[in-house]
């Protein structure tokens, strides 16, 4: 399923709530610029930590995976590495839940996004 597009509209709402929180951390930072840098990778960090999911909960879920699988990449069926995994999802907005995630090569991940005309 392809991923939801902003409007024209949203589109704007979040190039200006881009620009307040912006202006939020030049605030905080007041002219330091390794106290920006360290607000702005906290702030990175979490943001796509709430996409995500934190390190350990995606660890959790690609150890499930694997087991489910039985080591076998959900798209070209071949073994996989107990690393260099990909949890993919097939609903990306419905998240990293063991429902909507399974687990393929690194290889077939970037096949798939060359397929479908994300690389
Ligand atoms: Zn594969």
């Amino acid at each position: 399923m392809p991923n939801r597009q902003l409007t024209s509209d949203e589109l704007e709402k979040a190039r200006v709530l881009l620009a307040e929180i912006r202006n939020k951390l030049a605030g905080l930072s007041q002219g330091d610029s390794e106290l920006l840098f360290a607000y702005r990778r906290k702030i990175y960090k979490e943001l796509g930590y709430d996409e995500r999911s934190k390190p350990m909960k995606r660890r959790a879920l690609k150890d499930q995976k694997w087991k489910e699988q039985r080591g076998l990449c959900a798209i070209c069926k071949k073994e996989m590495p107990a690393r260099y995994t990909v949890p993919d999802r097939l609903n990306a907005v419905d998240g990293y839940t063991p429902e909507n995630t399974r687990l393929i090569h690194q290889e077939c991940d970037v096949s798939q996004q060359e397929s479908r005309g994300y690389a």
